[in-house]
């Protein structure tokens, strides 16, 4: 019997083996596919470490009617994805009201301010320094007044949080990215970030790094758990696998499972999609054009084009509306080639209406614990929640720690 059983090996589910590992515990890590070929695969790829503040709903009436027009790109919604998320989506809205937003980054910012050092250490040891580039994100602009007034806000945030920012006019970007045939008003530059070209092959590495440390990757199905004495068990392919303690890391299917267990979950499952196009060069950083809310990033498949916010259940049909708008701006952008795949990609970011993910052990069920809702940001906060975890699994208390227990969210 292994003494931790982890279940899923996203980048949250992986990096937390790694993390218990760390700490001597004897961890099996299970996942129904290989690591990191789900959401952590078809991500935009940048360690966030300039988001300090969680994204919230428009408040005002007249933004959250642009919204639900679907004026933006941003964001699309359907009324089947409200009426199928209405309560998490209220108790969203509750928390994008100012003060309450306050306080949750508050929070929040002191996650993502780890994301750098949480990540490096552990990109060094899997050596995968191939796949980042240090220092840059930008968001781009085509509107000068928008701009403006981005950048305020961009300086408001590098002040009160402590971020590394650049501000770009349109011919500084322009030298700073010469493969760009469109010309912007410029762009604000995030320095506190890493770019990725293979998210999926970063957690690839991490979970090569795992295995090479003495850990145990098996795939397992996270339907079958159940619990076994005071253990809990999953089937292998070679027989059951058995634990003292799981977690529970499924990324966007963790609610379903934690339904079987009489905890309901309301999640915000926010859809995005993603293309690659393998045209002529591109870009030297990831960039969010902002005219249509999209992240262009090089990665070693081709440019990426991934798309902002889809609110309609995880398993609607795909609508190509918000990825067509985009991929019709990455023509504008760059001479692009064919795309790569006949049939976007498409994934969901696990968003809780807190804001904040929830690591810990669930307050009726000894020896089940969670790590999951990690929202837009779980590529960048994987390694940094997975060491508040550990903290927590060997008794350990912190505000951290207080403020991410899933005992504050779920009863
Ligand atoms: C378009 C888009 C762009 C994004 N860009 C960024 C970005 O630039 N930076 C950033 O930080 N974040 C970004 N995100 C968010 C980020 O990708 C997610 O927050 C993160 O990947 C969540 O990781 P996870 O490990 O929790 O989930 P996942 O990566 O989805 O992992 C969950 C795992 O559970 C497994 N699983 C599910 N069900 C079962 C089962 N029954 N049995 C066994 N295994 C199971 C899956 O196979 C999967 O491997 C983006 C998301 C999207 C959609």
């Amino acid at each position: 019997m292994a003494e931790v059983l982890i279940l899923g090996a996203g980048m949250v589910g992986t990096a937390t083996a790694l993390a218990l590992q760390a700490r001597g515990h004897d961890v099996v890590l299970a996942d129904r596919r290989a690591p990191g070929r789900e959401t952590s695969y078809g991500n935009a790829g940048v360690i966030q470490g300039e988001a300090a503040e969680p994204y919230g709903l428009p408040t005002r009436p007249l933004e959250l009617l642009s919204l639900a027009l679907g004026a933006k790109n941003a964001v699309r919604v359907t009324p089947a994805g409200v009426a199928d998320q209405f309560g998490a989506l209220m108790r969203y809205l509750r928390n994008s009201l100012p003060a309450r937003h306050r306080a949750i980054s508050a929070v929040y910012s002191q996650l993502t301010g780890r994301a750098i050092a949480a990540h490096e250490p552990l990109v060094e040891a899997a050596g995968a320094g191939d796949l980042m580039r240090p220092h840059g994100f930008r968001q781009a602009y085509a509107d000068p007044a928008r701009l403006e007034a981005d950048s305020r806000n961009a300086e408001r945030l590098a002040r009160d949080y402590g971020r590394g920012l650049r501000l770009l006019d349109g011919a500084e970007l322009a030298r700073a990215e010469p493969g760009l045939r469109v010309s912007y008003a410029g762009a604000i530059q995030w320095e506190d970030c890493w770019a990725c070209s293979d998210p999926g092959g970063l957690v690839t590495a991490y979970a090569g790094l795992f295995a090479q440390r003495g850990g145990e990757v098996v795939e397992a199905d996270a339907q079958s758990l159940s619990a076994d004495g005071s253990g809990w068990r999953v089937a292998g392919p070679d027989g059951p696998i058995t634990a003292e303690r799981v977690v529970l890391a499924l990324g966007p299917w963790t609610p379903t499972l934690l339904a079987r267990f009489g905890y309901l979950v309301p999640m915000v499952g926010k859809r995005g999609y993603h293309l690659h196009f393998r045209g002529a060069p591109t870009l030297n950083l990831p960039l969010m054009d902002m005219t249509v809310s999209s992240v262009m990033s090089p990665m070693r498949a081709g440019l990426r084009v991934a798309t902002g916010a889809e609110l309609v259940p995880m398993t609607a049909p795909i609508n190509r509306r918000q990825i067509t708008r985009a991929e019709a701006r990455a023509r504008q952008m760059f001479d692009l080639g064919e795309a790569v795949e006949a049939t976007p990609w498409v994934g969901t970011r696990p968003c809780l209406p807190g804001m904040l993910p929830l690591l810990g052990e669930l307050p009726r069920t000894p020896g089940l614990w969670v790590h999951f809702g990690h929202g837009h940001q779980g590529f960048t906060l994987g390694p940094v929640t997975a060491e508040l975890l550990a903290a927590a699994m060997a008794g350990e208390t912190s505000p951290l720690i207080a403020a991410l227990s899933p005992a504050r969210a779920m009863r």
